[in-house]
């Protein structure tokens, strides 16, 4: 080929990398957006009733991928943010559940919890008599840490690229919504319900910046909601569920009631902040504290690029209380719109959203409540795990090994664990009971796959979807002697005795299937339909700002936002 007839095939790319050069290369903050439980379809399903600048600014502005799903087992919150901290699956980042059993301790452990790192705070440690979270009622010691994180995150590799001028923060009512993302090398503050106060752990601080103690005076959640209830944001006629708000399998907690309004009682009553958490006023509070981090520690006002994770919880509550197909659920989102569009203009004021690269997704998405499923007709239904160990098939499989005590030790989804004490007193090949034990429970009604730990290491199992995503999720080190999934449109929701309208947790689409989004910088509309998982976050963050990827990363880079 001649010069003559490269000449022209080369101008029009000099020319666009010129153009491209002037856009400025490295955001100044990188803002990842976590919003627990929001499912593929939930950001556009009220669309018509959303204002601008919120979800419609991230629809009209940003890069959307419409069919990302998670490829592991066990779709629970903190396996999910710990996958969108480090772009690693469970079985390499190591947490597999919000809670496991830890066999050296002999208990149930929750996912965060170090004693070797107590919280900052006096009086902030979980209060057993009223958190209804169930996993986060789990923890037993007081501290907190990413120590179980097993892998790096993209904020550590940020911090790292610069040895540490990046500042790296993690933000969120939930503990575990924070550290995870805030990784091994950032700061995390989190919210107490047992205090109203956000608090830290001493793996962070020493002690409190003075902006935090200055927050946590202004007493801001009991200021703004003490005495208030959850109200409609519009008219009742307005709403797709208006005429459907007092439905028999939405559930009263404590009193908060399952129609409007629901009032958030008096700041005296002691589940006052937790109401606030099942309603959208957990993520205005968030959202405050939030915008009070990026003034005084002067987020993105330099040319070194600072990440700060948010992660809004209240989806999450509202859709466990009463379904997301709930009048609730439907107020929530056109209130978590309306929070992100007051985010976004307010990053717009501080930092300039065209120097903010902004990335939005959810650890996972949700399942419709059984109840309301059944009222229109579809199959669904919940399991009941403590009743395992005195079904009919597993008594006579004890008979049969000569165990006369419970041969199932725990079960907290979707890891059972069998007694191995007594198996190995018996002289019984573990290997042998837990495929026993497996083949039984596939015949539970409910019950779509019960795998042992032994077929998955052993990798003798058919490439199947769902074992495909048992393997993604299986870590030898914590997962439990069987993984247990459910059936299409079957959960538990009894959880150490509390119950809750709908539960995810499962490999099924509607609990895989999340939004991705792009938005900020240079980034110009597009919606890609290609199948993604949210896992590519972490591999195209590090790519484009030229990090090395963290340990466990193997996801792709997604072109339309590194090109
Ligand atoms: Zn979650």
């Amino acid at each position: 080929m001649n010069l003559k007839k490269i000449i022209p095939l080369i101008l029009p790319l000099l020319w666009g990398s010129m153009v491209f050069s002037q856009v400025p290369k490295e955001p100044k903050l990188i803002l990842q957006i976590t919003v627990d439980q929001l499912r593929g379809d939930l950001p556009t399903k009220y669309m018509k009733n959303m204002g601008e600048g919120g979800f419609r600014y991230l629809l009209e502005q940003g890069i959307w991928y419409t069919n990302a799903h998670y490829g592991h087992a066990n779709t629970e919150t903190v396996v999910g943010h710990t996958i969108l901290a480090t772009g690693a699956d469970p079985s390499i980042n190591g947490m597999i559940a919000n809670v496991w059993y830890d066999r050296e301790k002999g208990k149930l452990v929750y996912n965060i919890e170090d004693e070797d790192y107590k919280i900052l705070s006096d009086n902030a440690d979980v209060d057993k008599s009223t958190e209804l979270d169930a996993s986060q009622d789990i923890a037993s010691v007081e501290g907190r840490s990413p120590k179980n994180i097993m892998v790096t995150t993209f904020s550590d590799e940020l911090f790292l690229k610069t040895n540490g001028k990046s500042k790296v923060f993690g933000v969120s009512v939930k503990d575990r919504g924070a550290v995870t993302l805030a990784g091994h090398t950032g700061k995390a503050f989190w919210f107490s319900k047992s205090n109203g106060e956000f608090i830290t752990s001493t793996y962070y601080y020493e002690e409190y910046p003075e902006w935090v103690n200055n927050w946590n005076k202004q007493n801001i959640p009991a200021k703004i909601f003490s005495g208030k209830a959850w109200e409609l944001m519009n008219d009742k006629s307005t709403y797709m569920y208006g005429e459907e708000d007092n439905m028999p399998w939405e559930t009263d907690v404590a009193g908060f009631g399952i129609t409007f309004p629901h009032e958030y009682k008096t700041s005296e009553n002691k589940y006052f902040t937790n109401f606030l958490t099942y309603s959208p006023a957990g993520d205005d509070i968030t959202l405050d504290f939030a915008k009070a981090l990026v003034k005084n520690e002067e987020m993105g006002k330099d040319e070194i690029t600072d990440y700060l994770s948010i992660s809004f919880s209240s989806t999450d509550y509202v859709g466990h209380l009463f379904g997301q197909s709930s009048l609730e659920a439907e107020d929530n989102m056109l209130r978590l719109d309306k929070t992100l569009a007051n985010l976004f203009a307010f990053i717009d004021k501080e930092v300039g959203l065209e120097n903010t690269l902004i990335v939005l997704s959810a650890d996972h998405g949700g399942p419709e409540a059984p109840g309301y499923l059944k009222s229109k007709g579809i199959e669904s239904g919940f399991v009941s795990p403590d009743k395992w160990d005195k079904e009919p098939a597993i008594e006579a499989l004890k008979k049969k090994f000569g165990i006369g005590q419970e041969l199932i030790q725990e079960f907290f989804p979707p890891y059972l664990y069998l007694n191995e004490k007594i198996i190995a007193e018996k002289g019984l090949s573990l290997e042998e009971v837990e495929k026993a034990v497996a083949f039984e429970l596939m015949k539970i009604k409910g019950i779509a796959l019960a795998v042992s730990s032994y077929s998955l290491q052993k990798n003798e199992l058919a490439d199947t979807y769902l074992n495909r995503k048992a393997l993604r999720n299986f870590n030898a080190t914590r997962s439990g002697n069987l993984l247990i999934l459910f059936q299409p449109q079957y959960s538990i929701n009894d959880y150490m005795g509390e119950k809750t309208s709908a539960n995810h947790g499962g490999p099924w689409m509607y609990d895989s299937y999340v939004p991705v989004i792009f938005a900020g910088m240079h980034l110009k509309k597009q919606r890609i339909s290609r199948k993604i998982e949210p896992k590519d976050i972490v591999s195209t963050l590090s790519n484009l700002m030229g990090t090395k990827p963290p340990s466990g990363a193997d996801g792709e880079v997604l072109q339309e936002i590194v090109k």
